[in-house]
């Protein structure tokens, strides 16, 4: 038998197998129009592309791309807060005022969601006006009727509609007046507009005066019902953005990642986090144009397409870290991710056509967010994590590092008891942070050691309990000491606290003098504000000279050098000015300083004490270098009182308005 081919199968069956498999599978992919009218365009071009150059293989690459982006899969959110409580509960320890604000944030979220759309309907002919409501109510709207514009603006002014559908003719006040007096009054509610077929034009106007669609009459349901449901879609959407974009805000391993990963479990979404450290280019988020040789995709969109969903809850890291020399704004990109009304036309250059990130939730973190640019500052709403006080790293260790780590190392059967001073070497002897990564990196080490102990005794030699000594023996020698206790009390130099990104620190200041002219030397990388503190400290030492029994020429033939450790690490803020005059003081009249006494305050020229901010951070931090004495401005005493009792356990608390004798016996001791 002779088989006879139609001529356009011939031509397809020319078709490279590749293209062959692209073109069938568009049909199936169900692409948004905009973006099946680009694949029907490029691989049309690709039919006529000679397979052997590397437009071809760019082009093939394109199409696959845009085949294979999640354009319509997304998860159901559940919305049980109850749950959500239970998960955040279950999984963190603490962090009590952080989980408030996130179930708020859920809260007010689900609510929204799950609050029916109000519906005023507006005719005068009571059968249109009864069907219509009719319809919707099955819907699920909440439906209101009214005879006329007036009796509808009434009611408008008494509640807060979503959409107002209005009959363009009517008695006392028409639909086009009624649209010009809703805006003052329901200024949120979208408005259609039914017209009769002879009035084409009024609803062109109607359109114009800002009607978001129009229905001719006589009215068909499916239509309506249908036309509504797009509008309230796309509400729904903008209400489920709308609200600010979390940020967590805090030191390095106090649980922001963690607490992102609990809300994407909550809501049932897929969780991932892009760090923005170090970024440089722009295009490392928005993609290069496909004219680059090598072009590719953004992090962003690649993340989703990996996913295969288009609403993860997407966790945007160390925003403050964008790379200095970022080619392009990184404000102004984050903003147009960040912001509902633009990413739901978020445009990748290698896309090159607009998809749609509306659906993601955005969390961001940083460590410091005092730097942010504010237009991206003011969009969003920033949750303060802090460090860990010494028993709730215990205890956090105990009931999640622990089990976690020991699971990880296959020793959940044997499950060796960690003691309380085994936990507690650990915290003292190798960490010295303000969040948990290090620790739990040194309960790794001992795990692995341990696992290596347990095979090589085949099980018998599994230690029950671990306690100190054991942790000596696995870890080896301490890596840090109780800094203050175990240095020596010296003239001209004080202990000081300040706040970094990294949590609160202690820091020693150091003065010293020698033969010179009046000179004021600086070091340690400071920065203008802690320049400033240091003239300010050294002229208030210098116009109370007597008073402390220095002698007021003191300045004539010497010059004084301050100098702030680490020096390579840049420092700014005024919080040093108390521990500097105190260093200085300590240095001129030979008295030595106390290392264990630890102080904060911004000084003024006449000696008075401002407040400063971090103070649980910088109270955590005397705290862990063993500080007995800590001197805080006293204004900073409401800060104080909203800081647990077990904070200030085993400390000093001075609080002081100023400089005074009183204050300097506090910190030096006698010659
Ligand atoms: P961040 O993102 O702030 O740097 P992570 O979320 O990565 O910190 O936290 C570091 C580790 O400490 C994680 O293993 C995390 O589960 C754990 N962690 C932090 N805070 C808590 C807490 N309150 N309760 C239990 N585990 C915590």
């Amino acid at each position: 038998m002779i088989f006879f081919r139609k001529p356009e199968e011939e031509e397809e069956s020319k078709l490279a197998p590749e293209l062959r498999e692209l073109k069938d599978a568009a049909p199936k992919a169900q692409l948004p129009e905009h973006v099946a009218g680009v694949v029907a365009r490029e691989l049309e071009r690709l039919e006529k592309t000679d397979p052997s150059i590397p437009e071809y293989s760019i082009g093939i690459n394109y199409v696959e791309y845009l085949l294979s982006l999640p354009w319509h899969s997304f998860t159901e959110d559940n919305l049980d807060l109850h749950r959500a409580e239970q998960i955040l509960e279950s999984q963190h320890y603490g962090l009590k005022h952080v989980k408030e604000r996130i179930l708020e944030y859920l809260a007010v979220r689900t609510l929204c969601l799950l609050r029916p759309f109000q519906v005023l309907v507006v005719d005068d002919e009571e059968i249109a006006r009864t069907n219509m409501e009719h319809v919707l109510k099955k819907e699920g709207y909440q439906v209101t009727t009214a005879a006329n514009g007036l009796e509808a603006l009434e009611r408008a002014r008494g509640q807060a509609f979503d959409l107002i559908l209005t009959d363009l003719k009517m008695d006392k006040m028409d639909g086009l007046q009624l649209l010009e007096a809703v805006k003052d009054v329901a200024p949120h509610a979208a408005v259609i507009m039914i017209t009769g077929f002879a009035t084409v034009d009024s609803a062109v106007a109607a359109m114009q005066k800002g009607a978001v669609h129009y229905l001719p009459k006589p009215i068909k349901f499916e239509e309506l019902r249908s036309t509504v449901k797009r509008i309230f879609e796309k509400k729904r959407t903008l209400q489920k953005t709308r609200g600010p974009v979390l940020c967590f805000a805090g030191p390095p391993g106090t649980g922001k990642t963690s607490i992102g990963q609990s809300i994407a479990e909550a809501l049932e979404r897929k969780f991932v986090r892009l760090s923005l450290a170090g970024l440089r280019d722009e295009a490392d988020l928005r993609g290069h144009r496909r004219t680059y040789v090598g072009a590719m995709p953004g992090r962003i969109i690649n993340e989703i397409r990996r996913l295969g969903v288009r609403n993860p809850v997407f966790m945007l890291d160390e925003i403050d870290k964008i790379g200095q020399g970022f080619k392009g704004d990184p404000a102004s990109v984050l903003l147009e991710i960040l912001d509902p009304e633009q990413n739901s036309n978020f445009v990748d250059h290698y896309l090159d056509v607009p998809f749609d990130l509306s659906e993601v939730m955005f969390i961001t973190t940083a460590n410091v967010v005092a730097d942010l640019p504010t237009p991206l500052l003011d969009r969003l709403e920033v949750i303060q994590y802090s460090g860990y006080s010494e028993n709730e790293k215990r205890d956090i260790a105990r009931h999640f590092l622990i089990p976690r780590q020991l699971a990880h190392h296959g020793l959940s059967n044997q499950a060796p008891a960690f003691t309380d001073n085994a936990i507690l070497a650990i915290i003292r002897g190798y960490t010295r942070e303000a969040g948990l990564r290090n620790l739990e990196r040194e309960i790794a080490t001992v795990c692995r050691k341990l696992a290596r102990i347990c095979l090589k005794g085949q099980g018998a030699a599994c230690p029950a309990t671990v306690d100190q000594e054991l942790i000596e023996t696995l870890l080896g020698p301490r890596k840090y000491i109780h800094e203050v206790t175990a240095a020596d009390n010296r003239i001209g130099v004080a202990t000081g606290l300040v706040w970094t990104e990294f949590g609160g620190e202690i820091i020693f200041v150091e003065a010293a003098a020698m033969e010179g002219n009046k000179q004021l030397i600086l070091t340690g990388s400071l920065g203008n504000v802690l320049q400033e503190s240091a003239q300010t400290a050294l002229s208030y030492v210098r116009s109370h000279a007597r008073q402390y029994g220095i002698d007021p020429d003191f300045f004539a033939k010497q010059d004084i050098h301050i100098h702030l450790p680490a020096g390579a690490i840049p420092k700014d803020g005024p919080s040093a000015g108390v521990t500097i005059a105190m260093a200085l003081i300590s240095l001129l009249t030979g008295r030595p300083a106390r290392r264990d006494v630890a102080m904060t305050g911004e000084l003024t020229l006449r000696g008075a004490i401002l407040p400063v901010s971090g103070i649980r951070e910088k109270l955590l931090a005397a705290q862990r270098a063993g500080a007995r004495v800590v001197i805080f401005p006293q204004r900073n005493a409401v800060d104080l009182n909203d800081i647990d009792e077990e904070l200030k356990a085993g400390l000093e608390i001075v609080l002081a308005p100023e400089i005074d004798g009183g204050l300097i016996d506090k910190v030096l001791l006698p010659r």
